[in-house]
């Protein structure tokens, strides 16, 4: 651990420099040190830093990591070194005890004075614990340190029950620690929601639900008045106000109740403090002694304490150019986060509250999925102003960068809030080249798109490197996935092969990963973060790795325990999430042949149901409007009817079209129907990178389409023709002709392994057309290891497709078999109260959902 250097090396002997003393080695400290070095200060100044805590600067934002296995030295911020450099000085364990301004002196607790010629106060905040009796008592922390995490993890050895006071930002991350101690954990939050400050009513009942689904019991609405000691004087319990006095029993107490600005030091030292605390400072960041500053969280700026690293980080500018006589000033700073809060995604940004005169609210509620979103926009929907979102966050920087006018707000502005369905501009995003080259990208630390985008050009060819020439990104984190597309796009126009890890939790292709899956036979997440990944894992990762397992026929259904958190919504539900928050149903049709019987009950439950009826091009019957408390009894009674899961919410196989083929046609030389009911049946269920499909023809006048899919036959005088990799929609591209004359059974085989070896090496999100189009070798290597097999493992692919034939199941029936499985849908079961947020209107004798301007009302929340 880096000590005091003693002040003699620190210069040169020329006596025209200046002492500048910073107190407080925290996260905001340390930035204004690194500025000033990179401004070159050291060259007039001496830097004096006083640490008190027993180790430099570290990541306070990523603290919690700790306790999933990031070390201290992990976290920490300062680089090797860097108080090597002359003009450094830094005591690490000692703190300024007092500061004498008219003497223009420091006094450390170990008894350094030193003289000052300007003096920063970075010395951040404290827990605020609120003065109940007990709350000293053994088993009582805080959260704010290293050492108190230090403490925590010691102290819940042998624990059983965990409360944490206080359901803001951080008593949420306490509360996750102690769960990830093995407490039962209780979170006492004096407000009627969780994180009061952030989100709103809405917002805190889905992360509420969600936390609660964790196992964590929330108490909302409840002030703690005493912590209870044991017979050995211990924690053993806590007491509330009101009528209801049950007691909690508890073994551990961790207090997170709000912050307080360590202002000790200036209120001592005469400078002007506010009424309820923090350093008086003006938009210069200086204090009522115009030597003296005061930033981060220890300062009042504007009347307010910017509890956020981002302001922080800010002021430490404003003061470093203060100091090299510049002219900056701390006008405010966007109080926009996201949040990873125990795996959930939370982010509040903006006007969030709607306070904009004439601002309206646009709410999407799954209270299944769990998922909210409020969008707060410009009257007439122009612009939007702010938001939140809870369990589904992947807009976040989208917005963030409409409501600071960076990009412009789509003119159907509720489509932001819906969730990410293939296809949809949502789901996209309006994509990082439509953003301005003054768009700020890293809030904390002011970087713009531009900033990023020269960095690249000038050699930055990864995410740390980029993180280390810019800074973005090494904040509170928020934007490394913006950053990340960024550099993607830059690389890609600079002609630069892009390394395609999966996402920032694997340093692995998916690809490799699927091999590592499959090699290693790894049957859950945790175990595939675990042994190849890090951190949490992401909305990117985890569909994907379910998908893998899928794939693999391994880990058991995809809604089953520790699989059905790793889906996305459609997969949630197994179904097809629409516009409105409905979702639509698809019974398979293999090959799209139908009996009366299944087409009246279609009609019947289309009836009972008000469900809107649309054929589909791929030859099935859409049914769509179903509300997510419906979809079991929809279901149960197409299965009752002999109908099965089309897989339409999955990237899976979806249909095999076919013609009549020689059954009735004139034309027709082979049985495409009975081919394409096979195919279909072989193939259903199969996940894949992206969805599949197929067609058979009965002839090459080609009536089903053979060659626009991503597997397509056409029946020749010769035997079938095999043709790949056709896509239709956005790039439509022809299929290939991969084998011809093949017959029944070589057929069989070779669409096994053509479609395995898709599985395996595809990218996530890669349908056949584009795999191909980048496969090394293109279709002559497809040939060679499907049709020649040169790699050897033609037996391995088909045995793998066995295996998926002989484990197939429908998912629908195995779910409405199953209690538990149908809870996720048990919500809205027997309530007579329809959701509100779907409205209706009547179109061609059916019904059809209701765009934002035909809503009577914009619901707010
Ligand atoms: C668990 C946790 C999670 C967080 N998550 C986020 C997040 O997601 N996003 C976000 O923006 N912010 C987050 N924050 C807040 C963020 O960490 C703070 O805004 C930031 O650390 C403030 O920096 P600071 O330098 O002002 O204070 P600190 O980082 O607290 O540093 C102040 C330092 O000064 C020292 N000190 C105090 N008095 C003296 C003295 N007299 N002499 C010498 N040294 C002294 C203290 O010991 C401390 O080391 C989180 C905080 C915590 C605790
Ligand atoms: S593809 Fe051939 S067999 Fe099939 S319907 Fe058309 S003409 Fe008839």
């Amino acid at each position: 651990m880096a000590t005091t250097v003693p002040r003699a090396e620190m210069a040169s002997s020329r006596v025209d420099r200046r002492t500048l003393v910073v107190a407080g080695n925290g996260m905001v400290g340390q930035k204004l040190l690194e500025i000033l070095v990179e401004r070159g200060a050291t060259a007039e100044w001496d830097i004096v830093t006083f640490c008190e805590e027993g180790r430099l600067a570290y990541d306070r934002v990523g603290l919690s990591s700790f306790f999933t296995g990031t070390s201290a030295a992990d976290l920490s911020l300062v680089a090797p070194g860097f108080f090597d450099a002359v003009g450094l000085e830094v005591h690490v364990g000692d703190a300024v005890a007092s500061v004498d301004p008219e003497a223009g002196t420091v006094t450390s607790v170990r008894g350094a004075t030193i003289a000052y010629d300007a003096l920063v106060l970075a010395t951040g905040s404290y827990p605020f614990v609120p003065p109940v009796p007990g709350k000293d008592l053994t088993g009582c922390h805080v959260y704010r340190t290293l050492d108190d995490l230090e403490a925590i993890r010691e102290d819940a050895e042998g624990r059983c029950v965990g409360a944490v006071v206080g359901g803001g930002l951080l008593g949420l991350e306490a509360a996750n620690a102690l769960r990830s101690l093995g407490l039962e954990t209780h979170v006492v939050e004096f407000a009627h929601r969780l994180m009061p400050v952030q989100i709103d009513d809405g917002g805190g009942a889905a992360l509420r639900r969600r936390i609660e689904d964790l196992g964590v019991v929330v108490h909302t609405g409840m002030a703690t008045t005493e912590i209870l000691p044991g017979p050995d004087g211990r924690v053993a319990g806590m007491r509330f106000a009101g009528e209801d006095d049950t007691d909690l029993d508890v073994d551990l107490v961790v207090f997170s109740a709000g912050i307080r600005p360590r202002d000790e030091l200036a209120r001592r030292a005469g400078l002007e403090v506010g009424e309820r605390g923090g350093v008086v400072v003006d938009e210069a960041c200086r204090t009522s002694d115009p030597r003296i500053y005061a930033i981060g969280e220890c300062a009042l700026v504007e009347g307010r304490i910017w509890g956020l690293v981002a302001p922080g980080y800010h002021m430490a500018r404003v003061v470093a150019d203060r100091i090299l006589g510049g002219g900056a000033t701390f006008g405010g700073a966007d109080l926009s986060t996201k949040l990873k809060l125990m795996g959930i995604d939370v982010a509040s940004f903006g006007d969030a509250f709607a306070a904009t005169p004439g601002a309206e609210s646009i709410v999407f509620s799954d209270p299944v999925a769990n998922v909210y979103k409020r969008l707060v926009v410009s009257a007439g929907g122009t612009q939007v102003l702010g938001g939140i979102l809870v369990g589904d966050a992947a807009m976040y920087q989208t917005l963030v960068q409409m409501v600071r006018g960076d990009m412009p707000t789509p003119r159907n502005c509720e489509e932001l809030v819906l969730p990410a369905r293939a296809g949809s501009g949502a789901a996209t995003g309006m994509g990082v080249e439509s953003l301005a080259d003054t768009a700020m990208v890293c809030s904390c630390n002011s970087v713009s798109k531009g900033a990023i985008c020269a960095a690249v050009e000038g050699g930055a060819t990864d995410v740390p490197a980029l993180k280390a020439c810019t800074t973005a990104g090494t904040g509170c984190g928020g934007c490394v996935p913006l950053v990340t597309d960024l550099l993607k796009l830059e690389l890609r126009r600079a002609g630069v092969e892009v390394r395609n890890n999966l996402c920032e939790h694997f340093d692995y292709s998916r690809q490799e990963l699927f091999d590592i899956v499959r090699v290693h036979r790894l049957t859950s997440f945790s175990q595939v973060l675990a042994d190849h990944g890090r951190g949490l894992g992401c909305e990117v990762c985890k569909p994907a790795v379910a998908s893998m397992f899928a794939s693999l026929g391994v880990g058991g259904s995809i809604l089953d325990r520790d699989q059905a958190p790793l889906q996305d919504t459609n997969d949630h539900f197994l179904a097809n999430l629409q516009r409105d928050g409905t979702y639509s149903v698809i019974p398979r049709v293999p090959g799209g042949e139908i009996t009366p019987e299944q087409l009246i009950v279609i009609g019947q439950v289309a009836q009972d149901y008000g469900l809107y009826c649309k054929i589909t091009g791929g030859q099935r019957i859409d049914l769509l409007g179903a509300r997510v408390e419906d979809l079991p009894g929809i279901w149960a009674r197409l299965i009752d009817a002999g109908m099965e899961s089309g897989h339409a919410y999955g990237k899976a196989l979806r249909t095999v079209k076919s013609c009549v083929g020689s059954t009735w046609c004139r034309y027709g030389v082979l049985d495409s129907t009975g081919l394409a009911i096979e195919l279909e049946l072989r193939y259903r269920g199969l996940r894949a990178p992206h969805k599949l499909k197929s067609a058979v023809s009965g002839c090459t006048r080609e009536c089903a389409e053979a060659q626009s899919k991503d597997f397509g036959i056409i029946a020749t005088e010769q035997g079938w023709n095999l043709y790949v990799c056709g896509n239709g929609g956005m790039r439509p591209q022809h299929a290939q002709l991969l084998a011809a004359g093949l017959d029944h059974d070589s057929l069989i085989r070779t669409v096994d392994r053509f479609l395995m070896y898709y599985i395996r090496t595809a990218d996530r999100l890669e349908r056949t057309a584009t795999w191909l189009n980048k496969l090394e070798g293109g279709l002559d290597h497809l040939k060679a290891v499907v049709l020649d097999d040169v790699l050897g493992i033609g037996a391995e692919l088909e045995a793998e497709m066995d295996r998926h034939v002989a484990d197939y199941r429908c998912e629908w029936a195995s779910t409405i078999g199953d209690p538990d499985k149908l809870r996720r849908f048990r919500t809205f079961i027997n309530s007579d109260e329809p959701d509100p947020d779907v409205v209706f209107v009547p179109e061609r004798g059916q019904r059809r959902p209701a765009f934002t301007h035909e809503k009577q009302e914009v619901r707010l929340p």
